[in-house]
């Protein structure tokens, strides 16, 4: 058992020189990509197109790890949040978000988060580890399977729990996983990757080959605002990041995403509408709004619905391109900043109400 090397952690070039290491051809490599992402083993010895002494070989040389379902909800909107259990016992979320007229699965990057962002929930669990590239890959391994889309069109968005950019490089090999040829085959104008927008990070991504969406967390229009409510603000402040979106390479078509969570009275003035619009005129960009979705601990409020439309409208008038998001899952605890898993003994949420509402 000692060392065997994970065939989820392995791109398919990897495999290929693992594969020949032991004296195999190289492309099975290709057939064992097949098994895996298209057709949904997790078993060596299903993959029958292998001879019986390959499989033999490959399942001596190698494991093959799979995130175990545990838990699967459903909302009243058709949204669908898994839990999902690590080989180390760890929980992650992810979640099925239908018909937005696509298929979107929203995968996580870390257990927990650094971030500490003031409204989000996942952001009070802390960072308990990032996850490898096989277990970004194998939420979307499992989800396919439990969905039965493993032959359909989705898309992927990074916006589960972490910052996909604080795990930088198993994040990126993810990507490369998710879009080899001989597996999901993802094009990468299918993914959006979420970040707060460590700067150095971005500019790295900034000469990947294979390139996702690009959704920024802004939030606020100021430092003064977004340091309070993003703490990293404090050392990659919003000119920096405007900066770094400007000169970003865009493809033909495509703009990047500023989020922007709107908190009644904290960042949704008529006066912070006018300075998040001039503050991206620049880029070539669209504004998501996304209305608080709240939750026990979290110190803020959603707007209402007025203030919402007034916001977009006033972003709109100056000629940026602005959409607000519609909350899904809420109900289930699915949606945006609602996603945060249990701890070894009291859930995180259950110690946050417990904080908030004093011991049961
Ligand atoms: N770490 C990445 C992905 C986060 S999740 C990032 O920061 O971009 C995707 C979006 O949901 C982010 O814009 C995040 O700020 C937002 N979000 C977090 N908590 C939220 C909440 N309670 N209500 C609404 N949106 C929230």
């Amino acid at each position: 058992m000692a060392n065997r090397v994970d065939l989820a952690e392995l791109e398919r070039p990897a495999l290929e020189v693992a594969l020949a290491e032991h004296g195999h051809q190289r492309f099975h490599a290709r057939q064992i990509f097949r098994w895996i992402y298209r057709r949904g083993v997790s078993d060596v010895e299903a993959m029958t197109d292998l001879s019986r002494e390959l499989r033999a070989d490959v399942a001596r040389a190698f494991v093959l790890s799979t995130p175990a379902l545990e838990r699967r909800e459903r909302s009243t909107d058709g949204t669908e949040k898994f839990l999902l259990r690590l080989a180390d016992g760890r929980h992650i979320e992810s979640v099925f978000i239908p018909d937005t007229p696509s298929m979107t699965f929203c995968i996580s990057t870390q257990v927990g988060c650094a971030m500490a962002c003031a409204f989000c929930l996942t952001g009070k669990m802390g960072l308990a580890r990032h996850l490898t590239a096989g277990e970004i890959v194998g939420q979307v391994r499992v989800l396919a399977g439990a969905l039965q889309m493993r032959d359909a069109a989705f898309n992927i968005v990074l916006m589960g729990m972490g910052e996909p950019l604080h795990n930088y490089d198993e994040t990126m090999k993810a990507l490369r996983i998710l879009a080899d040829e001989h597996g999901f085959a993802l094009a990468p104008r299918r993914i959006t990757l979420s970040t707060v927008g460590l700067l150095p990070a971005l500019e790295r991504l900034a000469k990947e080959p294979v390139m996702p969406n690009l959704a920024i967390s802004l939030h606020a229009p100021t430092d003064v605002q977004r340091g309070e409510l993003v703490p990293i603000n404090r050392k990659y402040g919003v000119q920096d990041i405007i900066e770094a979106c400007r000169r970003f390479p865009l493809k033909k078509r495509s703009r990047i995403t500023f989020e922007y969570v709107l908190l009644a009275g904290v960042n949704d003035s008529p006066r912070d509408a006018h300075r998040l619009a001039k503050l991206v005129a620049g880029v070539k960009s669209k504004v998501n709004l996304i209305p608080l979705n709240a939750a026990a601990g979290i110190p803020f409020a959603r707007p209402s619905d007025e203030a919402i439309d007034r916001f977009a409208r006033i972003v709109a008038e100056h000629g940026v391109t602005v959409s607000v998001r519609k909350s899904r899952g809420r109900d289930i605890r699915a949606a945006c900043g609602q996603l945060i898993v249990e701890g070894p003994k009291k859930s995180a949420a259950q110690q946050l109400a417990a904080a908030a509402f004093g011991p049961a």
